[in-house]
C-alpha cells in the first residue's frame, strides 16, 4: 500500500467530521493536567534494556514557567557512552540478521503505541520546550508519518535488495543495501519527538543499531519515544537512551571508534564538527546532518499581500522563530514595501505571546537563558543599526509566570549582508529589505551561506517558474498563507538543505533517505549452489 497515511490530515479531518475540534482541546487540557503528575521524578539511562542510574543528574524546567522542575535526569559521561557502544555493538549481530518485514512490523507498531499516547505527549511537549497545542499535535503527529513511512519505504524496496539477474550464463547477481553497525543520533531541542523518532527509525529500520543522545533541555519526550519502542518489542540493546551534555556525551560518541556512522540534527558548527571530527580520525561512515537556515521569503508586486504578511507573520513568529525552517529575512517589491510592512507589524502586534498550553498561545517563550541573552543582544543592534518597527523587549506580565517571553520582532533598515540578515538566530525576530525587482530578491535570497527553505508571494507564473529555476534552497513554497516557509509533511515535502543547510543532499521523510543508512554490496554466485 502506498503510504499515504498522513496521521496529520487523520488528525485534522478526524476532528473536524466528528465535530470535535472543541473535544480535542478539552482532552488535551485535560492531558496538561495529567503529565504534571509525574513531574519530579528521576530518570536513568537506558542501556542494554537496563535502567541505569549516575552519579549525576540535571534538572530540567519548564520555559514558560522557570520555577517549575520536570524531572531530574542522568548525566551520562563517556563511561556510559562506551557501555552504550558497546550494548549496541553486541545487538547489532542478531539485529542485523532480523528480517526486514520484522523489524518494519516493530515500527509500525511503535507508531501505534505513540498514537495511543497522542495527547501525552503533545502535552509534554509544553511544558519541556514550550510549544503550543497545535504545533506540539502536529509535531507528534509527523513522528507518527516518519514511523509508518519510513516501515512503508522498507517494505516498497523490499529491504533493498536487487536481483540483477545472470550478465552471463551461469552467473547469478543480487545487489544489497547492508547496515554499517552503531549510529550515533544527536537531536535538538525543538523539535524533540518527530526528529529523534525519525534519525533514530531511519538508523534502526534498516538494520543498524543506535546510541541516542536528546538536547539537554528535552530529554523527557526522548524517554516516551523510548518507551514506546520497549512497548513494540524491539530488542535490548538496539536502541540505548544517553542523557548528558553535549561535550559530556555527544562528543565522546563522535569519536568512539565503534560508532560507524551519525545522524545529527542541529546547529551548523557542531554539525560540521562532527563531519570534521569522522575525518580527522578516518572514519569512513556517513555523517548525515540536517542544520541551520536563514530563510529568505521575496513578496512580488504581483503578490496577494494578505497572504503575504499571513505566510510571513506566521512563518517567523509561530513557536518564537525556534525554527530551522523559520522565516527570517523578506525581500519585498519597493512598490508594495510600505504596505506590506504597515500590515506585518499591525498583525504582528495582535498575536498572543503567552503560556504554551493556552489556546490562543502563537509566540511561545523561549527555550534558555543563553537564547533570552541573545535576543537582547540582536534586538539592541537592531535599534542602533537599523529600525525596530515592532517588538524588542522582553515580556513581563501579571499574568504570566517567571518564564522566558520576548516580543515578535520586525525590524527594518538593515542592509541585507548586515549580520541580523545573514546569521541564524533562531529567535522571533524577521528583517524586511526593499528590492527593485524579483531577481534582486532572487540574488539577495541565494546571497546566503544556507539554503533549507525559501519562500515566494507572487500571482504571475512566470515569476513563479522563475524563481524555481533559480532559487538555491531545499525546500521551496509558493503563497503560503499558514506559513511562509515551516510546516512540511512526511512524504509529501521530503525535508532538508543544501549548502551549509545539510550535509548529504538527501531528505527526511523522502524516498531516498533510508539508503544512507546502509552500504551496497554485490552479490555474485556462479554455478547452480544454491538456486531455487
Ligand atoms: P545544537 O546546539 O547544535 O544542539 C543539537 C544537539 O547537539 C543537542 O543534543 C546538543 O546537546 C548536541 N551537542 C552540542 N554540542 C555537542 C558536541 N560537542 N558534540 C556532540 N553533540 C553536541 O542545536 P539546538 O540549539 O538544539 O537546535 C537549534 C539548531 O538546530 C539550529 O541551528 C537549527 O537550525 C537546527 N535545526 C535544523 C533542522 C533541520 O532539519 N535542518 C531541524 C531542527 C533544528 P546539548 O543540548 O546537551 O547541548
Ligand atoms: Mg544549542
Amino acid at each position: 500500500m502506498a503510504p499515504s497515511q498522513f496521521e496529520n490530515e487523520l488528525t485534522i479531518h478526524g476532528h473536524e467530521q466528528a465535530g470535535t475540534l472543541d473535544e480535542f482541546h478539552r482532552a488535551y487540557e485535560a492531558a496538561v493536567e495529567d503529565v504534571r503528575s509525574g513531574f519530579g521524578e528521576t530518570h536513568p539511562l537506558r542501556i542494554d534494556g537496563e535502567l541505569v542510574e549516575t552519579a549525576e543528574t540535571f534538572a530540567v524546567t519548564n520555559p514558560g514557567d522557570t520555577d517549575q522542575v520536570l524531572g531530574e535526569f542522568a548525566a551520562g559521561d563517556e563511561t556510559h557512552v562506551d557501555a552504550a557502544v558497546a550494548a549496541a555493538s553486541d545487538a547489532f549481530q542478531e539485529w542485523k540478521g532480523t528480517h526486514w518485514d520484522e523489524r518494519a512490523a516493530i515500527f509500525r507498531e511503535a507508531a501505534d503505541v505513540v498514537r495511543d499516547r497522542k495527547l501525552e505527549i503533545t502535552a509534554l511537549m509544553a511544558y519541556e520546550n514550550g510549544k503550543n497545542r497545535t504545533e506540539a499535535i502536529a509535531e507528534v503527529d509527523e513522528a507518527i508519518d516518519f514511523l509508518r513511512y519510513y516501515a512503508a519505504e522498507v517494505e516498497r524496496n523490499e529491504g533493498y535488495t536487487a536481483d540483477l539477474r545472470e550478465p552471463t550464463p551461469g552467473q547469478r547477481c543480487v545487489s544489497d543495501l547492508r547496515p554499517y553497525g552503531v549510529f550515533g543520533v544527536v537531536a535538538p531541542f525543538n523539535f524533540p519527538f518527530a526528529i529523534l523518532v525519525g534519525m533514530t527509525t531511519g538508523a534502526l529500520i534498516t538494520g543498524n543499531t543506535a546510541v541516542v543522545k536528546p538536547a539537554s533541555s528535552t530529554p523527557l519526550v526522548a524517554h516516551a519515544f523510548f518507551d514506546a519502542l520497549e512497548e513494540a518489542g524491539l530488542p535490548d540493546g538496539v536502541a540505548n537512551l544517553v542523557t548528558g551534555g553535549g561535550r559530556a556525551v555527544g562528543q565522546p560518541m563522535i569519536e568512539h571508534e565503534d560508532v560507524a556512522g551519525f545522524a545529527f540534527t542541529g546547529s551548523r558548527e557542531v554539525g560540521l564538527r562532527i563531519r570534521r571530527t569522522f575525518d580527522e580520525l578516518d572514519k569512513r561512515g556517513p555523517v548525515i546532518a540536517e542544520l541551520g537556515g536563514k530563510n529568505p521569503v521575496i513578496v512580488s508586486d504581483s503578490a496577494d499581500l494578505s497572504k503575504a504578511v499571513s505566510g510571513v507573520k506566521f512563518g517567523a513568529f509561530s513557536f518564537s522563530g525556534q525554527k530551522c525552517s523559520a522565516t527570517s529575512r523578506v525581500y519585498v517589491h519597493e512598490d508594495v514595501a510600505e504596505e506590506f510592512t504597515e500590515r506585518l507589524v499591525a498583525e504582528t502586534n495582535d498575536l498572543a505571546v503567552g503560556k504554551p498550553e493556552d489556546e490562543e498561545t502563537v509566540v511561545s517563550p523561549l527555550i534558555d537563558d543563553g537564547a533570552i541573552e541573545r535576543y537582547d543582544d540582536i534586538c539592541e543592534t537592531a535599534a542602533a543599526d537599523g529600525t525596530v518597527l515592532t517588538g524588542g523587549s522582553r515580556v513581563d506580565r501579571d499574568d504570566l509566570p517567571t518564564g522566558r517571553y520576548v516580543e515578535p520582532t520586525v525590524v527594518a533598515d538593515v542592509p541585507h549582508d548586515h549580520a541580523l540578515a545573514t546569521d541564524e538566530h533562531f529567535l522571533p525576530f524577521v528583517t524586511v529589505h526593499p528590492v527593485s525587482s524579483l531577481e534582486e530578491g532572487i540574488a539577495k535570497s541565494n546571497d546566503s551561506d544556507y539554503a533549507l527553505c525559501a519562500g515566494l508571494f507572487s500571482e504571475d507564473e512566470a515569476e513563479i517558474d522563475a524563481w524555481f529555476d533559480r532559487i538555491e534552497s531545499g525546500m521551496c513554497y509558493v503563497n503560503r498563507e499558514r506559513s511562509a516557509t515551516t510546516g512540511a509533511l512526511v512524504d509529501a515535502q521530503p525535508f532538508g538543505g543544501w549548502k551549509y543547510s545539510g550535509t548529504t543532499g538527501k531528505f527526511a521523510g523522502g524516498p531516498w533517505y533510508l539508503q544512507q543508512f546502509m552500504r551496497q554490496q554485490s552479490r555474485t554466485v556462479v554455478g547452480d549452489a544454491g538456486r531455487p
